[in-house]
């Protein structure tokens, strides 16, 4: 199919610098929690969106000197020749595609606590390390000759990254991590010399570094700088007039402007407290201060949004990060005129938790993210089925959606039974909660591209037993059947039930989305820690209840620090009245009221309650797989090869772990098993320097 005319705009080549983007969809820097550890799955993943139609593509931030590592975060480095073979890699492959790589060149400074490294962290004043964590580290005022370190640092990076081939090598100071914003801050720099007091003195470092990078290697490299354009912290932080000035300033001397909002958390709000092209009015008439090109984020996935953006003159490039990893391929289906199959990301930030936590970057919609390099598995093509024919799926939640899915575009005669009367699974009740919306996304994306294939049939009101799933004979099942939130206490401080009366009333988030709703004076145990509590303690103000929220965590929501929410969510909920109770577990539950347990001290207390929503733990739905599993012998009879369990009816899980499951589960089929001890990935491991 052709594109639509009315996208033609998005294809226009811009120039950059002394480089030309093929067109305007620029990949923003992002990590992805592999970095440095994992360098060839990085590559891979960068030039599949190469593939995939991005003009140009950055790495995650660089480190550009051992004195600027964010250990135990996991991004690239460039301290020396020894980094160089790994970023030569990306630029290789990102160039395979005909694409520009860019490279974000980042001395962090003030949030750099150096702990691998142990060098004593640099900044503009004397002042604590400020990380995710409190570091009881602090970093030391930087003298001159600091300051004529670091831009030699800074230009020595640029130099080797022009070696790597890099295209675009970045100047950055944005998301409170740097040098460049620590020292444009009036809050973070209060130095009396050259480089503090006036906007033109704190903005002279961020000069010096654009006329050193252009020097060195602006030739043939474009110098675009990354800057914050709101700090979002009050009176003391960036405010927006300021950056103005300093764009107006320095309007000519970088190749590209490329702006963000904010902290990271503010710059990639998750949906639930941030729409698409959020940052739209702070960057509105920034275009007008220079004639360079201009590129900005804002989540997007629709098409007419883009064009928009160009067309008022907001931005010249569309910034993306998680639209890109959400669906590599974006640029290409709008090209091709394929709107209804671009896999929109939901804004959920479950891509940020593989940076936060160290582990490996995953993607909710696209769980082949970080995977095609380790596994082979690119985001839109599957490798052709094997032997068999007829698989039954059971469960149209986002595991069996993506397993029929998947299975279709291998090429397999797909039945999908589901017991209810709609697609989705948790994901169709979960999107009706408040703020999550985008969530639906999930089965959308699914919905649309199973009901495009002939060889994938759905089948509702089909609750199957073990009897009817060994009569109907498929050669393959796969049990998706998911899981149901327990109606008890038991999660992690509790492993076994608490004294509960029956007199009060109780109830689970099932429950409470199926629209089974308590009212009064409601008390909302969270052992989960994840979005579910919160979520659900904003339903129940909506619909006039009095909420106590009991946490055994010191944080509301605790795991969602992981997803730069946790702040937010803990402002609604103050916001919204909620009586919010941390570092307590529940110990007993009476008819009236519930008693509460100090998790340091194990001191009693007590609170009134007319009902409990217990947010604790979930079991799987498996009581067909255990059946089944029991009848093993009687496979062979029935016609089957393989019956496997997979999602949250094996192991409950965040919705992520579904869609990987159910891919997984696709990709597998009719694949030699894993010989013992195999390690089911491909992975790199430290070359061992000579002794
Ligand atoms: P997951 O996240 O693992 O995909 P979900 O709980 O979202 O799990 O979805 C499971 C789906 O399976 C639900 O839509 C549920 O109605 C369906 N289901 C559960 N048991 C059966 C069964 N025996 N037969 C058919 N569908 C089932
Ligand atoms: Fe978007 Fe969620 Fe995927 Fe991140 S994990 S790219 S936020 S869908």
């Amino acid at each position: 199919m052709a594109r639509d005319p009315r996208y033609d705009i998005l294809f226009e080549p811009v120039k950059i610098g002394p480089v030309t983007a093929k067109n305007r969809f620029y990949q923003v820097p992002h990590c992805n929690g592999g970095g440095y550890r994992d360098p060839s799955a990085v590559a891979e993943m960068r030039k599949i969106k190469g593939e995939g139609g991005w003009a140009v593509i950055n790495t995650e931030q660089a480190e550009i000197h051992p004195s600027s590592e964010i250990a135990p975060f996991i991004e690239m480095r460039i301290w020396d020749d020894q980094d160089m073979p790994a970023l030569q890699r990306i630029t290789d492959k990102i160039h395979e595609q005909d694409a520009l790589a860019g490279i974000e060149l980042c001395y962090n400074g003030l949030n750099s606590p150096n702990l691998y490294s142990r060098e004593v962290p640099l900044a503009p004043i004397n002042m604590p390390v400020a990380t995710f964590t409190y570091d009881p580290v602090q970093a030391r005022a930087m003298d001159k000759q600091d300051i004529a370190n670091l831009r030699r640092w800074h230009r020595d990076a640029a130099i080797r990254a022009k070696k790597c081939g890099f295209d675009l090598i970045y100047v950055y100071g944005a998301h409170t991590f740097g040098a460049v914003q620590h020292f444009l801050s009036r809050r973070t720099n209060q130095r009396t010399d050259e480089y503090g007091g006036s906007l033109e003195n704190r903005a002279r470092l961020l000069k010096e570094l654009i006329e050193d990078t252009k020097d060195a290697v602006g030739d043939t490299c474009a110098v675009p700088v990354r800057i914050l354009i709101e700090e979002m912290l009050g009176e003391t932080g960036i405010s927006n007039e300021e950056i103005r000035d300093v764009v107006g300033m320095l309007a000519e001397l970088p190749d590209l402007w490329d702006f963000t909002h904010g902290t990271w958390p503010d710059d990639s709000g998750t949906s639930r407290f941030k729409d698409e092209a959020a940052q739209e009015d702070y960057v509105r008439g920034f275009k007008a201060l220079t004639t360079k090109p201009v590129v900005g984020v804002g989540r997007f996935t629709s098409a007419d949004t883009m064009v928009r953006q160009i067309k008022s003159g907001i931005l010249d490039f569309i910034g993306a990060a998680r639209p890109s990893i959400a669906d590599p391929f974006l640029p290409k289906k709008i090209e091709e005129g394929r709107i209804e199959d671009i896999r929109e990301c939901i804004g959920c930030n479950i891509c940020v938790t593989g940076d936060m936590t160290g582990g490996i970057s995953r993607c909710t919609q696209n769980p082949t993210f970080m995977e095609e390099w380790r596994k082979g598995w690119h985001p839109e093509i599957m490798q052709a089925k094997g032997p068999s024919e007829r698989v039954l799926i059971v469960g149209a939640g986002p595991a069996g959606l993506e397993a029929a899915r998947a299975l279709g575009a291998r090429g397999y005669d797909v039945a999908l039974a589901e017991a209810g009367t709609e697609l989705g699974g948790r994901v169709a009740s979960e999107c009706k909660l408040p703020g999550l919306s985008a969530w639906g996304r999930v089965r959308d994306y699914r919905d649309y591209q199973i009901s495009q294939m002939a060889n994938v049939q759905t089948y509702f009101d089909s609750n199957l037993s073990a009897d009817e799933v060994l009569e109907f004979g498929f050669e393959h099942v796969g049990l998706a059947t998911g899981a149901s939130w327990r109606k008890d206490a038991v999660a992690r401080y509790h492993l076994s039930p608490i004294p509960t009366s029956k007199q009060m009333a109780a109830y689970t988030p099932d429950d409470l989305m199926a629209g089974t709703l308590p009212g009064g004076n409601v008390l909302l145990y969270d052992d989960d820690h994840f979005y579910m509590g919160g979520v659900l303690a904003e339903l129940l103000v909506a619909i006039g209840a009095t909420v106590t929220l009991l946490t055994p965590s010191v944080h509301v929501s605790e795991w969602t620090l992981n997803t730069l929410e946790q702040h937010f969510i803990q402002a609604r909920l103050l916001e919204l009245g909620v009586n919010i109770v941390t570092a307590k577990a529940l110990a007993a539950v009476h008819d009236d009221h519930v008693e509460t347990e100090c998790i340091y001290t194990r001191a009693r207390s007590s609170l009134a309650a007319e009902a409990v929503v217990y947010v604790t733990s979930r079991d799987p739905n498996d009581a067909l797989w255990q059946t089944l599993k029991g009848r093993k012998a009687d496979w062979a009879d029935a016609g089957i090869q393989s019956i496997k369990v997979f999602g949250d009816a094996e192991a409950p899980a965040p919705i992520a772990w579904a869609t990987y499951a159910g891919h997984r589960y696709a990709r597998e089929l009719d694949a030699p098993e894993l010989a013992p001890g195999e390690v089911p990935f491909r992975r790199e491991v430290v070359g061992l320097a000579a002794e």
